[in-house]
């Protein structure tokens, strides 16, 4: 299914024009408009979802299939020595299209992409606890 008002489905279906890089009948990938170093790709799959728990896991499995051939053509187009996988899902984690993609962001040593990343440290207990909730979940 797509979304009429989705920016992404738009991209996805040609409605909206966009720097293609690759298509088939799951994915579409694409240049970000807004680069965070050069060759910023999305991968974005062709049905609307709006964030990644709510992909059914094989369609999930089939756009994480198109994710290693990109990744490797980015980098070497690029000229880059890394690469970045990104995916935000939700207001709180920064994503601002509802419509699920993987930023691939090919990475230079001292390019100006600079990540926050406050690691911090669990009191005593609350990590077992942690990963005793998640796993009561699965
Ligand atoms: P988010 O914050 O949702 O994870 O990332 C959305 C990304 O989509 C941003 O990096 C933004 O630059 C990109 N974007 C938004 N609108 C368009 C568009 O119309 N065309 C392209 N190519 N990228 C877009
Ligand atoms: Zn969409």
């Amino acid at each position: 299914m797509t979304d009429p008002n989705c920016i992404f489905c738009k991209i996805a279906s040609g409605q909206i024009p966009s720097a293609c890089v690759f298509q088939d009948e799951t994915a579409f990938a694409f240049l970000d408009i807004g680069p965070l170093a050069e060759g910023h790709v999305l991968l974005i799959p062709r049905e609307h979802y709006q964030t990644l728990d709510q992909m059914p896991p094989d369609v999930a499995g089939r756009l994480l299939g198109r994710l290693p051939a990109l990744v490797k053509a980015a980098v070497e187009a690029a000229g880059a020595e890394g690469v970045n996988v990104l995916q935000n899902n939700g207001k709180a984690a920064s994503q601002e299209v509802p419509h699920v993609h993987f930023h691939v962001i090919p990475r230079r040593a001292g390019d100006a992409f600079r990540f926050n990343w406050p690691a911090s440290k669990y009191p005593p207990g609350r990590m077992e606890e942690l990963a005793k909730a998640i796993r009561e979940k699965l």
